[in-house]
């Protein structure tokens, strides 16, 4: 039997209403299944968090690979179902849980299989032989309701992970990688590239979804950097300056970011801050890089600049 027509028997068997309002998209593409296990990369050391497992097709095939599946899921009713149906892959294990409301960083480092303690300098060790510990990989087709807010969670508990792989709308993908003066780039394409080094692996039609989105997808690799891209002194201040930058895309600098009440910086403060950072007052955010945007903020944070 096909996958299409295993996943639609498996719903029909267990009487699972599809919830739309859960994101719940089901992969019934085998190709792309394997597509997406192949860019994990997955050794025998690796542990795997998968948001959304649903029906448990992307899980399984993890579970052959890795070393451990964290798979978090909000939905009882699947969450009921997963238990029974991946018995038998001991290395599984299904937390019910809203994503949003878990402690990454926490339960990665509380694994037995996990010894890790050392997170003063900032690197994780393994205590047993000092060496630096494997980190953890997310893997998932994510609910795109919440695609945002999910990635911001993650990249918060960067420090334990080595890899982000997942399933995004393929608008988002395009917005993760852009680059500056492209109708694409703004304040999401900063977030990324300044913690992590993103790839679009694979395209995906909605056709591989049951039931089908109403978008295309891809899959995208984020790879966390060692260290942010760019050296911000105030991280906080730096994704402000983005923020006011791209608020109102078509503005000026000069005019974006005077009339921000997030940054209390009137006119002239400014004009002198973009001379100083030499960029021109009538650019647009959408024009700088990640550099130019450091180079700014990091002026913005000397008090006695103006
Ligand atoms: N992994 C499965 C697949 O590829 O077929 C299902 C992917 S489906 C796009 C998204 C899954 O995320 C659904 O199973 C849904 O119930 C689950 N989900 C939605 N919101 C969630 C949340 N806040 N926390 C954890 N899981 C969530």
């Amino acid at each position: 039997m096909t996958l299409p027509k295993i996943t639609k028997e498996f719903l029909r068997k267990h009487n699972i209403r599809i919830k739309k309002r859960l994101g719940q998209n089901f992969l019934i593409d085998e190709g792309i299944l394997n597509r997406i296990v192949e860019i994990a990369d997955l050794g025998k050391d690796d542990i795997v968090i998968e948001i959304g497992p649903g029906m448990g097709t992307l899980t399984k095939k993890l579970a052959e690979k890795a070393k451990k599946i964290l798979a978090i899921e909000i939905d009882e009713n699947l969450v009921k179902l997963l238990r029974e149906t991946l018995v038998p892959f001991k290395n599984v294990e299904i937390i019910h849980a809203d994503i949003l409301k878990i402690n990454l960083k926490k339960l990665v480092t509380q694994l037995p299989s996990y010894p890790v303690t050392q997170f003063k300098t900032g690197k994780l060790t393994d205590w047993r032989t000092g060496k630096l510990a494997n980190k953890v990989k997310v893997v998932a087709n994510l609910p795109y309701y919440i695609t945002t807010p999910i990635i911001i969670h993650l990249l918060k508990a960067r420090k334990t992970l080595s890899n982000i792989v997942i399933m995004v709308q393929k608008e988002v993908g395009r917005r993760m990688v852009a680059k500056p003066r492209t109708k694409d780039y703004g304040a999401l394409s900063l977030l990324i590239q300044y913690y992590t080094k993103p790839q679009i692996a694979i395209k995906v039609p909605r056709s591989a979804f049951l039931p089908e989105p109403e978008v295309d997808s891809c899959v995208v690799d984020l790879e966390i950097r060692e260290k942010p891209a760019v050296k911000a002194k105030d991280e906080e201040l730096f994704f402000k300056v983005v923020r006011a930058a791209f608020e109102q895309r078509r503005k000026a600098l000069k005019n974006a970011l005077s009339q921000t009440r997030d940054l209390r910086l009137d006119k002239k403060k400014v004009l002198k801050i973009l001379e100083k950072a030499d960029i021109k007052p009538l650019r647009r955010g959408e024009t700088l890089s990640l550099e130019e945007f450091a180079r700014l903020s990091n002026l913005i944070a000397k008090k006695d600049v103006g």
